[in-house]
């Protein structure tokens, strides 16, 4: 059984009572159904192979996550692009976001993003930024 941790900072709801879910995982007996189980409905009624287990984020956790989304800082990203287009590193990670096997583009902060969209942070991928897409 192979049960994959997931910190959340807050539980959904067991699919079989109103408890809260510490498991997503397939159904016993259905694997290709997956649903939610509190502690208590998934002995019974989860299939036990593989799955997601949840555990709520302490507080050390949840105060990264708030910092995070305070952490957008115009001026450094605007810093962040002048420097790596002098550098002529803005044509480099062009090209690996192209032709790379990352699936990906960098933000200013160091987060991968998808090419056009942003990372939790608010910043935007450096192709987005550099009006390259
Ligand atoms: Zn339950
Ligand atoms: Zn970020």
């Amino acid at each position: 059984m192979s049960l994959t941790i997931k910190k959340v900072d807050r539980f959904q709801t067991c699919n079989f009572c109103n408890n809260k879910a510490i498991y997503d995982a397939p159904l016993m007996g259905h694997g290709g159904t997956w649903a939610y189980f509190c502690e208590d409905c998934y002995p019974s009624r989860g299939s036990h192979t593989i799955g997601t287990k949840f555990e709520l984020k302490n507080e050390d956790e949840l105060a990264l996550d708030a910092l995070g989304e305070d952490a957008y800082d115009a001026s450094w990203e605007a810093a962040f692009m002048k420097v790596i287009t002098r550098e002529g590193r803005l044509e480099a990670i062009m090209e690996e976001s192209l032709f790379g096997d990352s699936c990906g583009v960098e933000c200013a902060d160091g987060c991968v993003t998808e090419p056009d969209g942003k990372c939790p942070h608010g910043y935007s991928s450096l192709l987005l930024l550099a009006g390259l897409i």
